[in-house]
């Protein structure tokens, strides 16, 4: 049966493209982004006594009410903002759902949504998928800094939603307070909603804070913010996130939520709402990830690489012209992978119009063995 393609040009992912390729090549995998180290033994124990304990039927549509609570406890030690448990927060499978449920949520055929790119792999096909319309306005290394001008001239009657991703996987860039009073007033000014992708809140570096549209109250009265307990609690294979809104945005959203999976994984939840309702079991995030940072980055530069800042994500972005100029990222990516066995991401892959840069993206939430392994293959570059 033939079928019209509602994503023509969508191929296989660049993470899985890679991680592919790396396992073919045993090369070791800094592309896709995931932690090669365990989890906390008591989140883990915490799984399987909830399973023993008999809680694997359906959960609750929006989400466990304990890991709600848990969650809006969170917020207000971290922002100091107060979030209905039961009307502003919903519990997805993942980030990627909530982002999809939210994109859902908004578009009507023909509307348009703005993103910066590089943007994340999942946006546009999403914005696609509701017969939207993806605007993308780029950004550029080595700071990716947001031209908001640039922003509001994209804007036309069409547009409903501006999607940022701070801290942005792979800029590694964040958001200054500015930034987000610049996009406060544009969505103001044309009454547009935000949809925030804050999945790596805690992941930012150097003693700068993490800006949330949450803590900000214009943009938190028009805005979904979307997390992910996979990068938080470095567990990407459990697929369980959140979704925080106004009332009746999350009214809307749940009521695609409820037809897209109608609930999460049960056990899941009760681990993740008794993990998170103990202490320090996110505050010290930054350090962890900063020493891993700080470990690949000297290997790195050893190597030829010239490193862009990584401001936040678990990710270092490198420029590579002094090594292989004569090839693009893609080549570049593939030729490290098969010739010298260390597996990156070609930053191509997260624009629709790829300025000629010569940049791919290490993922550094590994054991600092793995990132040692890594400079040590990489230093043969330079023999
Ligand atoms: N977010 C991860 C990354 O940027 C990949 C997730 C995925 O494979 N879909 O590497």
């Amino acid at each position: 049966m033939p079928i019209q393609s509602k994503l023509p040009a969508v191929g296989t992912t660049i993470f899985t493209v890679m991680s592919a390729l790396a396992t073919e090549h045993g090369a070791i995998n800094l592309s896709q982004g995931f932690p090669d180290y365990p989890c906390d033994a008591d989140l883990l124990g915490a799984l399987g006594e909830a399973a023993q304990q008999g809680f694997n039927q359906y959960a609750p549509m929006a989400g466990l009410p304990a890991l709600r609570q848990a969650i809006a406890a969170k917020l207000l030690a971290q922002h100091s903002i107060s979030v209905h448990p039961d009307v502003e927060i919903t519990v997805t499978a993942g980030a990627t759902q909530a982002l999809f449920t939210a994109i859902a949520t908004v578009l009507h055929a023909g509307d348009e949504a703005i993103l910066l790119d590089p943007s994340y792999d999942s946006y546009a096909p999403s914005i696609l998928a509701q017969g939207g319309r993806p605007v993308h306005i780029p950004l550029y290394a080595p700071d990716f800094a947001v031209d908001w001008s640039r922003v509001e001239a994209a804007v036309t009657p069409r547009t409903r939603l501006i999607l940022i991703n701070n801290p942005n996987n792979p800029a590694t860039s964040i958001f200054s307070p500015e930034d987000l009073d610049a996009l406060a007033a544009i969505a103001e000014r044309h009454d547009l909603l935000v949809l925030a992708d804050e999945v790596y809140e805690h992941l930012v570096y150097d003693g700068q804070s993490h800006q949330s549209v949450l803590a900000h109250p214009a943009l938190r009265a028009r805005s979904f913010a979307v997390y992910s307990f996979g990068k938080t609690f470095h567990a990407t294979g459990w697929k369980v996130g959140y979704c925080v809104a106004p009332r009746e945005l999350t009214a809307e959203f749940r009521k695609i939520h409820q037809f897209l999976v109608f609930a999460v994984n049960t056990p899941a939840q009760h681990a993740l709402a008794a993990h998170l309702t103990k202490p320090d079991t996110w505050q010290g995030l930054p350090e962890f990830f900063q020493k891993k940072r700080d470990l690949l980055a000297p290997g790195l530069q050893a190597a030829g690489f010239r490193l862009l800042p990584s401001q936040g994500t678990y990710f270092q972005l490198a420029e590579y012209s002094a090594l292989r100029p004569d090839l693009d990222d893609v080549a570049f990516a593939r030729w490290l992978t098969i010739e010298y066995g260390v597996a990156s991401i070609p930053v191509s892959a997260f624009y629709q119009a790829p300025p000629t840069q010569k940049i791919v993206r290490f993922c550094f939430a590994k054991q600092e063995t793995t990132l040692l392994a890594a400079s040590e293959r990489l230093a043969k570059l330079r023999a």
